[in-house]
Order: C-alpha cells, then sequence, then structure tokens
C-alpha cells in the first residue's frame, strides 16, 4: 500500500535536505549573520540516509530531490547518489536543487552516479542584482553551471527564480527570453513566508497571475496541461513553438495543497509533512535506537497521516514556523 495521508492523497516525493547550511545569503531565505546550524553529529549519515530511501521506496516514493540549504556543500554527494540509485527502477527519478555555485566541480561524478535532473536557483541576469539577492557575485558562475547541466544531458534542466517586488519583477520577461534562447524551464515561483529575516509582507509578492500576464504580453504562451495533477507549477510552452518552457508556483495566491504528494526529511532526520508544518516527527532519534524495520514504517505511516490538510498562510492567525526554509529544505 502506498503511502497515503488522511485526505486520501498518495505520497510519491520527498524532499531531503543534506544540510542546512549555504554558502549564499538570499535575503528571502537565510540572512546576513551566523544562524544557529544543525550539530554536525544530528545530521544523517549518508548510510542512514540509504536505510531510509529505502524504507521510503517500499512505501511508494518515486521521487527523490535532494536538496538543503546547499546540498552540495556536504562531501561526496555523488556517493549518496550512488546509493539511492540502486532503488531504481522502484524509484523512477532523483533531483537536485542548488545554487550552481559548486556544481561544476561535481557535475560529472553525479551524471554517471545516476543523477537524473538538476534545478538551479537563478533570481537574476544582471551580475549585480544577483549579487544583491543572493550575498555572492557568482552569476557567471552558476551560468556555467547551467550550461554545463545542458551538455551533460541533464533534461530538462530547470531554473527556478523567487520573485520579490522590488528586487527582480522587473525581469520577468529576460528571464522568459533567457528560456527560449537556452531551451531551459524556467520557474517562477512566488515568495512564501518562509525568510529568516521575517521580511515577507503581502506587498513583496508578485503573484503568480501577474507574472503569467507580464511574460504573456510578449511571449504568447499555451498551457501545457489544464490539470497538473500534484506537480506544483503550471507549465507553459511558448505559443510561437520556441524552445523552453516556462512555471509558475504560486503558493500564496493559488494554493495547491489539495493534490500534494510531498514529504520532507531535514538534514537533522525530522519528517516534515508541510513547509508550513509547525510540528515534526524525530525519525532520527527512532533510527538511532535500534528499531526494526517495522518500527520505522509505523513511524513513517502516522506522520504521513497527520499531513495537514492546507498552509494557512492566507488566514489572519497564520504563524510562520519556526524553521525557515534553508532549515526545511526547499
Ligand atoms: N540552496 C539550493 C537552492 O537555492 O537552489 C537549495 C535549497 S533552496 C531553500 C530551494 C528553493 O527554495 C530555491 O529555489 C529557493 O529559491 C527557494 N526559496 C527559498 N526561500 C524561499 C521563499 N521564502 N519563498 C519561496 N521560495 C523560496
Ligand atoms: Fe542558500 Fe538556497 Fe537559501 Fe539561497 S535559497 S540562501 S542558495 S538555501
Amino acid at each position: 500500500m502506498p503511502l497515503t495521508d488522511a485526505y486520501n492523497r498518495t505520497i510519491r516525493d520527498l524532499r531531503i535536505s543534506l544540510t542546512d547550511r549555504c554558502n549564499f545569503r538570499c535575503f528571502y531565505c537565510l540572512p546576513h549573520g551566523e544562524p544557529s546550524w544543525a550539530k554536525r553529529e544530528t545530521l544523517l549519515s549518508f548510510e542512514e540516509l540509504e536505510y531510509i530511501a529505502g524504507i521510503f521506496v517500499s512505501l511508494g516514493i518515486e521521487k527523490i530531490r535532494l536538496t538543503g540549504g546547499e546540498p552540495l556543500i556536504r562531501r561526496d554527494v555523488p556517493v549518496l547518489v550512488e546509493k539511492l540509485a540502486r532503488l531504481k527502477p522502484r524509484l523512477k527519478d532523483i533531483a537536485l536543487t542548488t545554487n550552481g555555485y559548486d556544481f561544476v566541480r561535481h557535475a560529472e561524478a553525479l551524471k554517471s552516479a545516476g543523477l537524473d535532473r538538476v534545478t538551479f536557483s537563478l533570481d537574476s541576469l544582471v551580475p549585480e542584482k544577483f549579487a544583491k539577492i543572493t550575498g555572492v557575485d557568482a552569476l557567471e558562475r552558476v551560468l556555467a553551471s547551467i550550461d554545463l547541466a545542458q551538455r551533460l544531458g541533464f533534461a530538462p534542466v530547470k531554473a527556478n527564480a523567487v520573485i520579490v517586488r522590488g528586487h527582480n519583477d522587473d525581469e520577468l520577461v529576460d528571464f522568459a527570453r533567457f528560456a527560449r534562447e537556452y531551451g531551459i524551464a524556467m520557474r517562477f515561483i512566488e515568495f512564501m513566508p518562509l525568510d529568516s529575516g521575517h521580511d515577507w509582507n503581502r506587498e513583496l509578492v508578485v503573484s503568480g497571475r501577474e507574472m503569467r500576464e507580464e511574460i504573456a504580453g510578449i511571449f504568447p504562451l499555451i498551457l501545457k496541461e489544464a490539470n497538473r495533477g500534484s506537480e506544483t507549477a503550471w507549465k507553459y510552452t511558448f505559443a510561437d513553438g520556441s524552445p523552453g518552457e516556462i512555471g509558475i508556483i504560486a503558493p500564496v495566491t493559488e494554493m495547491f495543497c489539495g493534490q500534494c504528494s510531498r514529504i520532507r526529511l531535514t538534514a537533522d532526520g525530522q519528517i516534515r509533512t508541510c513547509l508550513f508544518s509547525t510540528t515534526e516527527t524525530n525519525l532520527r532519534e527512532v533510527l538511532r535506537s535500534s528499531p526494526t524495520r517495522e518500527q520505522i514504517v509505523e513511524l513513517i505511516e502516522k506522520a504521513v497521516l497527520a499531513k495537514q490538510r492546507s498552509h494557512h498562510i492566507n488566514d489572519p492567525e497564520f504563524v510562520q514556523p519556526e524553521r525557515t526554509m534553508s532549515f526545511i529544505g526547499g
């Protein structure tokens, strides 16, 4: 029986955070300063992750995405990918979300280890703005990573831009042009209240509809599928047949919780069933107490059953979760 929650949603997609640390300081995620990082000994080892992933896959998980913090800060990520790849073909897809800073160094090893897909963060195409948003002057380096990912045949290569009013909303059309020229899937994400600085407010959110209209005004778009299933993005192709794709992820203004198939494991081994959960299930503690496989399965099933129906960003009583994006694993 696949993992199913109390609202009859089947869980197929596991996001594993490899570390809460990051070499960037994107203002919408992790501000400057020295946060209190998870202690080294609390991080799940690759052996622990391999074991747990095997259990998740036996429970119907089909996609695993490695994320963070910045996952490539963790040493030897290709070794983990190789371990996870042994779970194929039941595991259908292994993906990575990275800021791209260190991707070039690991790209070939990741590919031969069995990584299927890569998503990069790309919040500006203007070097100074990129540096202002991320805290690091690294646009050229990230573009080189995207280029290499394409040449190595990771397909489709995706790039995420979190659009924040007054920061990069003037670049929507330029991003779309970039997607067309390079044949990549550009994803635009609404700013969510998951920033460590607690600076989020509704005025900073550029709605999915606004993004779509602005892009379609210059490059007419065609919706790929009227039913996106459990996908977070509305996907569009270019009406003139140009390569590339546009995706709009609008969790704030167009909630998609009803079809959610995702579950998360933090770097320190906590199961989170929603980005906005205020409670977690301590898998690490159980895992390190010599449990039987059945005890772990029971814990996972119980956590999934308690998955909340939806987030409450738009409720007046909404409380931002204690852990913010880089500490959860986006
Ligand atoms: N460090 C990697 C990266 O930046 O791609 C992986 C982790 S990052 C937390 C994963 C994704 O979360 C990125 O695409 C990032 O832009 C997105 N993200 C972070 N904070 C966000 C926020 N407050 N609202 C919306 N998306 C956010
Ligand atoms: Fe780091 Fe990714 Fe957060 Fe930027 S979005 S600070 S790269 S974890």
